[in-house]
């Protein structure tokens, strides 16, 4: 199947040259459903996809405020990952994750590859693995083994994470400063547009009944009051995340950070031989505020590094990003790859992931009322939302899998997730954290191994969540 979109002539690269040919309409109707999904994201789409699967005379019908794949599902850097954000807070008391957890997480690429090719999605899907590494200054290469030493905890195997020496890391990516690293084979590469508009496709042809430009005002149980129709549902699933605004009962529960990613024009052969990632492996490297990319089908690199917090706690719903952001982005990619000093950087744009007040992932479903809720993946969501989705279809049609009694779900009332404090402490508190770790970057940049550089370094793991 080609993949299905639409032209929203964008600085972000995945969205250009995807064409769709009809926009969903609005609901302007009073209408009756089983399953009523707020959110046209990979959540929504996802549990919309497996509930069809489990009941396929089902009806559901799927609402999105703008476009399907208006939010962090059209704009990411394509990262499918076999893990969640916050992972240690899913261990034991011992501090090991559960044998069905890891191994619920070891396969999920693998079973999202599988359900891809199924469903004949194409949306580049490459399992090329990961390398993280200590590639820009000294200090990474203690944060690196300290994440092994991490994985090792939570009971993850060689096989899972893999300790790179600097030659062996030098010998798969010509980053400035090979200090070693970690491989894991637990990511795949997607474009993520794709995987959204091939979603779409597929869950439109199964008979989910689609609507756009339709924003949910008003949630309650087994009614969902739109702002020019009505929805009765049996079931209502929120897939709102890092654009839940007023009326989505997840405002202020979860809330939208910004981050964002630049792309070099095409890489001939001869750049990638010097660059390395022969395996379209996924790069990131050990900076607190995540510096990661991925090589594309076509031959770019896309970069995404650090986030901001805006004004408000509103999501980011224009495409594109400040200048200074893309120049900065552009830079942490040069001074990881200094090679490519030349280039023309040719799309920069940005979006809102959704944080929680516990920094930690969650599916919720109250059984009594019919609700049901995904997300506060942060800025792991590509991956835990194909888990995710599957574990909300589980719960909304009863079928027992193991994947329900992961330490993620919770039944419970959605007003249970913890409201965050009123703005503007969350920007203060986030924007403030941005700065303490620029500054570490910058003393380890240009005074590694000082005293001031350790102190602030201990500081920085204090602060870091989870
Ligand atoms: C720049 C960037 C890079 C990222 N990179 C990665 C990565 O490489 N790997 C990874 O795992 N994760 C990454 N993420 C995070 C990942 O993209 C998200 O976690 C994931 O896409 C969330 O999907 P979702 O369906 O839950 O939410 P979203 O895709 O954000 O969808 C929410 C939808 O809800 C709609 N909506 C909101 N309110 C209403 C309402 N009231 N009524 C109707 N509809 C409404 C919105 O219009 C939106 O379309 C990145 C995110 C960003 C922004």
């Amino acid at each position: 199947m080609t993949a299905p979109g639409r032209d929203f002539a964008s600085p972000a690269l995945w969205w250009d040259g995807i064409t769709r040919s009809a926009p969903e309409p609005p609901l302007e109707t009073e209408t009756t459903c089983q399953y009523a999904i707020v959110g046209g994201g990979y959540t929504g789409l996802w549990t919309a996809y497996f509930l069809k699967q489990r009941q396929p005379q089902a009806d559901i019908v799927l609402v999105d405020a703008q476009q399907i794949g208006h939010g962090a599902s059209g704009r990411n850097g394509g990262w499918l990952m076999g893990s969640l954000e916050g992972l240690s807070t899913f261990a034991n008391a011992d501090g090991t994750l559960a044998e069905p957890v890891r191994r619920t997480l070891n396969q999920l690429v693998t079973d999202a590859g599988k359900a891809l090719s199924e469903a004949n999605i194409d949306c580049d899907f490459y399992h090329g693995g990961c390398l993280m590494a200590a590639a820009r200054f000294d200090a990474q290469t203690d944060r690196a083994r300290a994440a092994l030493e991490h994985f090792r905890r939570l009971g993850f195997s060689d096989e899972d994470y893999q300790w790179l020496s600097p030659q062996r890391l030098k010998e798969r990516v010509s980053v400035a400063k090979p200090g070693g690293g970690i491989y894991t084979p637990h990511v795949a590469r997607v474009q993520p547009a794709k995987l959204v508009a091939g979603l779409t496709t597929v869950v439109k042809a199964l008979g989910v009944r689609l609507f756009e430009h339709t924003r949910a005002n008003n949630l309650s149980p087994g009614r969902v009051t739109c702002d020019r129709g009505i929805i009765h549902a049996d079931h209502i699933v929120i897939a709102t995340e890092g654009y839940s605004e007023h009326g989505s009962p997840l405002h202020r529960r979860i809330v939208p950070v910004q981050t964002g990613m630049v792309a070099t024009e095409p890489l001939s052969a001869s750049q990638w031989d010097e660059l390395g990632l022969h395996q379209r492996e996924t790069f990131a490297d050990f900076s607190r505020a995540a510096t990661y990319l991925q090589r594309t089908a076509d031959n770019r690199l896309v970069v995404g590094a650090r986030g901001h917090y805006q004004l408000g706690g509103l999501p980011q719903h224009s495409l594109s990003d400040d200048d200074a952001l893309r120049r900065h982005r552009e830079k942490v990619a040069l001074s990881l790859f200094p090679q490519l000093r030349g280039v023309t950087f040719t799309h920069s744009w940005g979006g809102s992931v959704g944080v929680s007040r516990a920094w930690q992932p969650h599916v919720i479903h109250d059984r009594a009322t019919g609700m049901a809720t995904a997300g506060g993946y942060v800025g792991e969501g590509v991956g835990a939302s194909f888990l995710f989705g599957q574990t909300l279809a589980d719960l909304l049609t009863n079928t027992p899998s193991e994947r329900i009694h992961m330490p993620w779900v919770a039944c419970r009332e959605i007003a249970a997730l913890k409201k965050w404090e009123p703005e503007p402490i969350p920007r203060w508190g986030f924007n403030t954290l941005m700065s303490i770790f620029r500054f570490e970057e910058w003393l380890a940049s240009r005074y590694g191994g000082s005293l001031a550089s350790a102190l602030v370094a201990k500081l920085c793991d204090r602060l870091t969540p989870h």
